[in-house]
């Protein structure tokens, strides 16, 4: 059985724990040649975000930013980073923990999985 190995990352005076089980070199899953992941497609409705950054924080890719631009209200308002938005996985975190429900994603595509070398 695997080593779990246990990392302590120290961020922003908050210590997140994660546990991480060891890579190993050349190890693959068998039917990763037919496996695809999803691409998402974000949708904001930048009407009605209030600017507090939730969805920037949360999402695992880490592919949100703030635009430079505000709303009508005076929020400035989230976008994809220009240039990553075939890395959304559709994991739909952004959508969850959106306050004003102003983020939608879906599925718009599938491609296969990048796989990175240790
Ligand atoms: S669906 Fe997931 S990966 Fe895509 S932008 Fe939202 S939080 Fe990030
Ligand atoms: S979580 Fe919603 S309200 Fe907050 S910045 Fe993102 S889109 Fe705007």
């Amino acid at each position: 059985m695997d080593k779990i190995v246990i990392t302590q990352i120290k961020e922003n005076n908050r210590r997140i724990v994660s546990r991480v089980a060891p890579r190993v070199r050349g190890r693959v899953p068998l039917n990763l040649k037919n496996s695809l992941r999803p691409v998402g497609k974000v949708v904001i409705d930048t009407e009605i975000c209030k600017g507090c950054g939730f969805c920037i924080e949360f999402c695992p890719q880490g592919i949100l930013e703030f635009s430079d631009k505000i709303n009508k209200q005076g929020y400035q308002y989230p976008r994809v980073k220009p240039g990553m938005e075939n890395l959304c996985v559709d994991c739909g975190m952004c959508e969850r923990v959106c306050p004003e429900l102003a983020i939608q994603v879906y599925e718009a595509n599938r491609v296969p999985p990048e796989v990175v070398s240790a």
